[in-house]
C-alpha cells in the first residue's frame, strides 16, 4: 500500500497543507488564512478542519504528518512557543493534532524546512553545506552543514534575523532584543527605521521619503521605488540598510562556511538590483571566509512543504515529536 505524507506550512498569514505521495509529488494542496487572536487552540483547530476536508478518503492512508511552522518553536514538546504576527503563545500543536489523528509527527522551523529542500535540490551538484536566508516581512534562515540540517535545542537554529548588526541598539526588534538585523531591514521594519531616522533628523525632511512618512503613507514598496528614482531620503535610508544587510549576510556566511547561499524572500526578489548594486559588494568587506556562490531559491512558496515532506521521507529522528 502506498504511504502518503501530509505536510503543513504554518505562516503568519496563511496555512498551506499538502499531501505528497512516496515519490514526493503533490497530490493535493489547500491554503487557508491563519486564524488570529490569543487562543492557542485556533491554529490546531483550523488545521484539523482544513485537513479533514482535504483528505477525505486519503485520511486512513496517511501515516505521517510533517509540519513546517513559523517560530520560535519548542519543537521537542511539539509546541509553537510564540507567534508575533498572530498573537497566540504556547500553542499545543502536536498534542491537539494527535488527538485528532494518532500518527507520527515531525515539527521544524519553516525556514529550516526551506533550507533542507534547497540543499536537497543542490546536492547533485556536490553541495554539502548550504545557507538559506529569506528577507520578507521578517528575516529568517536555515542551515545545512556537511549534509546535516542544523536544528538547535528548541528547533530554532539559524533564526538569523536576530543577529546583532548594530551593537548600539538604535532599533528594538519585535522579539525585544536591541540592534537585530530584522529590526532594520525586514519589509515591515524598514518603514519604522525610516520614521526613527527622520524623527531624529538623521534623514533630512527635504525629500519625498520624509513627506510620505509625515503623511503616514510610506510602504516598503515606496521606499525602494523612491530609491530607484534617486530620492535623497530613500538613498540615505537604503545606504544604511545595505550595510546592515551585508553585515547580517556575511555573519551568517562566516559562521557556516557554505558553498551556496540561497537568498530569497519578497524584499530580495522584488529588489534584486538594489542587492546587486549596494549589498553584495559590501559583503566582502566583512567576510572572514571564502565567499560562497549566491543564488535565488529553486523553490517558491512551496519550499517549506517540500522540506517538511523530505524530512518525513528521510525519517530525521531529531525532528520526530515524541511527547504526546
Ligand atoms: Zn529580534
Amino acid at each position: 500500500m502506498n504511504e502518503f505524507i501530509l505536510t503543513a506550512d504554518i505562516g503568519g498569514s496563511k496555512i498551506r497543507l499538502a499531501l505528497f505521495d512516496e515519490a514526493l509529488n503533490i497530490l493535493k494542496l489547500k491554503i487557508t488564512q491563519t486564524p488570529r487572536g490569543p487562543s492557542p487552540e485556533n491554529i490546531p483547530r483550523a488545521i484539523i478542519e482544513s485537513a479533514g476536508k482535504m483528505l477525505r478518503e486519503y485520511l486512513a492512508k496517511v501515516k505521517v504528518f510533517s509540519i513546517a511552522s513559523m517560530g520560535p518553536l519548542d519543537a521537542k514538546r511539539g509546541v509553537i512557543a510564540k507567534t508575533p504576527t498572530v498573537g497566540a503563545e504556547n500553542i499545543p500543536l502536536i498534542k491537539m493534532l494527535r488527538e485528532w489523528l494518532d500518527i507520527d509527527y515531525y515539527l521544524l522551523n519553516d525556514c529550516n524546512a526551506a533550507a533542507y529542500a534547497e540543499w536537497w535540490a543542490a546536492r547533485n551538484e556536490g553541495v554539502k553545506s548550504l545557507v538559506y536566508i529569506t528577507i520578507s516581512s521578517g528575516i529568517g534562515g536555515g542551515v545545512v552543514v556537511d549534509n546535516h540540517l542544523l536544528i538547535g535545542k528548541d528547533g530554532n537554529a539559524a533564526e538569523v534575523g536576530h543577529i546583532v548588526v548594530d551593537p548600539i541598539g538604535y532599533m528594538k526588534c519585535g522579539c525585544g532584543g536591541l540592534g537585530h538585523w530584522e529590526a532594520y531591514c525586514s519589509g515591515v521594519n524598514i518603514v519604522r527605521y525610516a520614521a526613527r531616522l527622520s524623527q531624529d533628523r538623521i534623514i533630512e525632511n527635504d525629500n519625498e521619503l520624509s513627506r510620505l512618512l509625515e503623511e503616514e503613507k510610506l510602504t516598503p514598496e515606496e521606499v525602494y521605488r523612491l530609491y530607484y528614482a534617486g530620492d535623497r531620503g530613500a538613498v540615505a535610508l537604503l545606504d544604511r540598510t545595505a550595510t546592515f544587510n551585508a553585515a547580517g549576510i556575511s555573519s551568517v556566511i562566516t559562521c557556516y562556511d557554505p558553498e551556496v547561499l540561497v537568498l530569497g524572500g519578497a524584499v530580495v526578489m522584488n529588489n534584486y538590483r538594489y542587492f546587486q548594486e549596494k549589498v553584495f559588494p559590501l559583503i566582502n568587506n566583512y567576510l572572514g571566509v571564502r565567499a560562497p556562490r549566491i543564488t535565488n531559491p529553486q523553490f517558491g512558496e512551496t519550499s517549506p512543504l517540500i522540506g517538511a515532506a523530505l524530512v518525513a521521507k528521510h525519517k530525521l529522528e531529531d525532528l520526530l515529536v515524541k511527547t504526546s
